[in-house]
């Protein structure tokens, strides 16, 4: 996608003309199109383990991604930030390092991973911004891992756009946004580059429900939000779906609504949002006990504490617990692929 396009979408988010009392922000991953699991197991981790040379801890690098990326309050966060997290909890799991020493294995130096971070984490994480710090910092220290930190951010662009096609909507997509755009102006509102997001909402014919796509290169989710919002809407008339607490933080931010969509239980709440919860943000009773009571089902889905600092943890039954999950995707998505499955029983 060139330059032009992308002005062009950051110009439709601006500017597209309000022609509904309420508005609505729609996170895309892993809350429309069910494209967390597959995105994650078939290209994040793979290819961190490909590039930095880490298959040999294949076992705990897959836990401790899904932990991070999947199942767990960080669900949903940026790429680089979740590369932060992981690398943090496996230089914290003892078992781990041990077979890393015997196996001669090293994680990755993260000085410029951190930098990068720190430098544009209050801007956008995204590739543009790394290609721009890496020619920032051409010839210094970072020069290297830098480079090496923005090919494996356009591998894993490149592994999703290659091998994972045609993610169908969860059920109750269309008729939730069919609904709703009959009070709301719609739009997605997503840390996934816009190319994929406007591809994948163009598939399954779901962009004429929404006015505007804003992606990552436009900045975060509580900004797009604001964008959009542009003081046109009362807070209490802004509701913000989506799967992940960043998704919340998003809405908070702005003091708008937040409704859930439970990892896990997708179908369900897409269900309800169709059947009850739309008309009762439209009929001004959402907020309250019945915005609460949602919220709570969801912050119980998503623990903070890692599953290994559990008491009677064991890590063969642990990741035995994820392995007809990793099966299924890699037997959908990437039958050649390289995956470790350990003994059954
Ligand atoms: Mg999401």
């Amino acid at each position: 996608m060139d330059s032009e396009e992308l002005k062009a979408a950051i110009e439709k988010l601006k500017n597209f003309s309000q022609k509904k009392e309420f508005l609505m922000a729609i996170d895309s991953d892993g809350c429309v199109f069910d494209s967390m699991n597959p995105k994650q197991s078939i290209a994040f981790h793979p290819k961190i383990m490909e590039f930095y040379e880490l298959w040999g801890i294949e076992s705990y690098l897959r836990e401790v991604a899904e932990f991070v990326n999947l199942f767990s309050r960080t669900r949903g966060c940026n790429r680089f930030i979740a590369l932060q997290h992981i690398y943090r909890f496996l230089r914290g799991r003892p078992e781990a390092r041990e077979v890393m020493i015997e196996q001669g294995i090293r994680l990755p130096e993260t000085t410029a991973l951190d930098a990068y971070v720190e430098a544009y984490k209050d801007i956008s994480l995204g590739n543009p911004t790394l290609e721009e710090y890496v020619q920032k910092k051409a010839k210094s220290s970072l020069e290297s891992s830098l480079s090496k930190l923005l090919a494996w951010s356009k591998a894993v662009n490149l592994a999703i756009a290659n091998k994972i096609k045609n993610i169908p909507p969860f059920d109750y997509i269309r008729e939730s946004l069919s609904l709703a755009s009959q009070n709301a102006d719609l739009v997605v509102v997503s840390q996934t580059p816009y190319e994929a997001l406007d591809r994948e909402w163009r598939q399954h014919n779901l962009d004429g429900y929404v006015a505007a796509i804003a992606g990552q290169e436009m900045g975060k989710k509580e900004e797009h939000i604001r964008i959009a919002a542009q003081k046109r809407y009362p807070s209490d008339k802004i509701l913000m779906i989506g799967d992940a607490p960043g998704d919340k933080k998003a809405a908070d931010a702005n003091g708008a609504l937040f409704y859930p969509i439970i990892p896990g239980r997708e179908t369900e709440s897409w269900k309800k949002l169709a059947k009850e919860a739309l008309l009762k943000f439209f009929g001004g009773t959402f907020v309250g006990d019945y915005q609460e009571a949602i919220i709570a089902e969801f912050d119980q889905a998503l623990p903070s504490r890692p599953p290994w600092q559990e008491p009677g943890y064991s890590h063969q039954v642990s990741y035995k617990e994820r392995q007809p999950l990793r099966k299924a995707m890699y037997e959908r998505f990437d039958p050649q692929g390289r995956l470790l499955t350990m003994e059954e029983g």
